[in-house]
């Protein structure tokens, strides 16, 4: 494959779904991290909260038992005082439970001497995950708790009821502080089941957390990478593709510097040679010499002219469009013979032609210059010592491309010449032509998106053979 072409073809993944990755993962991680860090926030504000309750509800009972025995208003206030504290966590579960208010849930969780900023997690935890398993598991603790608070509160009425009454016997009190130390047992294991289950939850979800992030940072990673390499295979192959544009221009520049010297050169030598001419004749006085030497004037003219018809056709060449549409390869043919009839011997050699394919679709202008080209050189490069000069045309078209060829038995080409007659100012006579005709021919072929090639022997004769593509994307 053409360098050129492979370039054209590199075909690189869009960088844009990448850096899409990229962002779509930091969104993500960003959100995941920020509702881990409220659930772990969230689950050790209940744990807390669970200590005060634990706290609460001992102090609570050690005070009740005392006043049980001491009948001392005082620890019964401390009692009433601190069974508030698990009273008012119950009142926010039974609250949020609901879908009540979350403003009496947060005075409950208040007076469950929760701190205030800690508040907003948990109401937040609890609506949003009652019905979570682990969350489910430890409201379920914390209801049974409440349930055996409750109980304590009915003990602790009884007792005041009996103290205020005057009615509370040894018996009573044996009984009461038996009740107390038994829901005092259920409790701790509730509290303690409360605790590990939240414990349980937060280790799952730190776990989940850790896999998520470890997750998302290779997706990053790999992403980010591969943008990397993409960016760097482009900047490479865009410095290749400039490196090859380069090259291009330097040798443009080349052919240019070449092109303009011996053009000035060339189309400077026959109007010195005009004007030595015209001098020798003014002083010339025989008729005969005369003749000779307007003879040699007009060869000089009809080289310019030749020159001048190349150089049009090159810079046609260059410039033009390419036109695609139906074109006659006959009519071409007919026209460049007669055209190039003024060549010296041209009325001698026979011309013969094989148009098996007759109209194309290609550029008319580039076919011109190609087969006008190809006859005058036949002509031009004829051998005058055989005795039939002949020209043979044939065109046809192969499976996937139209063919022109244009054979002579003319001089032929010497072997070490063939590589270099496409080059610009090639030429073995100079007296016969500026040494441009094959090529502009070549660069003409090629704009069409064809090759020629050529077959020669020296002194048999040398055949050359265009081939110009049925379907050529121009
Ligand atoms: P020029 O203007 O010198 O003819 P071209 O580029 O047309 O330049 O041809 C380059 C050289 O190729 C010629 O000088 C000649 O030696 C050789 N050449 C081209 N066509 C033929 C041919 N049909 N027979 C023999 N030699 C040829």
């Amino acid at each position: 494959m053409p360098r050129r072409l492979f370039f054209k073809n590199f075909r690189l993944p869009n960088v844009f779904v990448l850096l899409l990755i990229v962002l779509f993962s930091c969104a993500l991680l960003i959100c995941i991290n920020f509702f881990t860090i409220k659930i772990l926030s969230a689950s050790r504000a209940y744990v807390n909260g669970e200590s005060h309750y634990s706290k609460g509800q001992k102090d609570a009972s050690r005070h009740l038992i005392t006043y049980l025995y001491t009948k001392e208003l005082n620890h019964w206030k401390l009692y009433i005082e601190n069974l508030k504290i698990p009273q008012g966590d119950g009142i926010a579960r039974k609250t949020l439970l609901k879908v009540g208010d979350n403003e009496v849930a947060r005075i409950g969780f208040t007076a469950g001497r929760n701190h205030e900023d800690d508040l907003d997690d948990l109401v937040w935890l609890f609506v949003n995950f009652k019905e979570v398993s682990f969350f489910a598991k430890a409201i379920r603790e914390w209801e049974q708790g409440d349930n055996l608070i409750n109980e304590l509160f009915i003990i602790g009425t009884q007792i005041n009821a009996k103290i205020q009454r005057n009615t509370l016997t040894p018996a009573n009190q044996q009984k009461f502080i038996a009740r107390i130390s038994n829901i005092s047992d259920k409790l701790t294991i509730n509290e303690r089941n409360f605790s590990n289950t939240l414990g349980e939850g937060t280790r799952k979800i730190k776990n989940l957390l850790i896999i998520t992030n470890i997750i998302f940072v290779l997706i990053i990673i790999l992403s980010v990478c591969t943008y990397y390499f993409i960016m760097v295979k482009r900047l490479l192959v865009s410095k290749k593709e400039i490196e090859v544009k380069n090259e291009d221009l330097v040798l443009v520049n080349r052919e240019l510097d070449r092109f303009v010297y011996s053009a000035s050169h060339d189309l400077r030598s026959p109007i010195t040679s005009l004007k030595g001419l015209i001098e020798i004749t003014q002083l010339e006085d025989d008729v005969n010499q005369i003749k000779d030497y307007l003879d040699l004037m007009q060869q000089s003219l009809t080289k310019q002219d030749q020159f001048i018809n190349d150089i049009i056709d090159y810079s046609k060449n260059k410039r033009k469009q390419i036109i695609i549409q139906p074109v006659s390869l006959r009519k071409l043919f007919d026209e460049a013979i007669s055209q190039l009839t003024h060549i010296e011997n041209a009325s001698r050699i026979i011309i013969k032609q094989e148009i098996l394919t007759d109209e194309i679709y290609s550029d008319g202008l580039r076919l011109k210059i190609i087969i006008g080209n190809l006859i005058s050189n036949a002509i031009k490069y004829a051998d005058t010592n055989k005795q039939e000069m002949f020209i043979n045309i044939k065109t046809y078209t192969t499976e996937g491309a139209h063919k022109i060829e244009v054979a002579d038995n003319g001089i032929g080409i010497k072997e070490e010449y063939k590589e270099s007659i496409f080059e610009m100012y090639f030429g073995t006579n100079k007296n016969k032509g500026s040494g441009l005709g094959l090529y502009i021919v070549k660069e003409a072929v090629e704009n069409i998106k064809g090759n020629i090639t050529v077959v020669s022997e020296k002194t048999i004769g040398s055949k050359f053979i265009v081939t110009i593509p049925k379907t050529h994307g121009v």
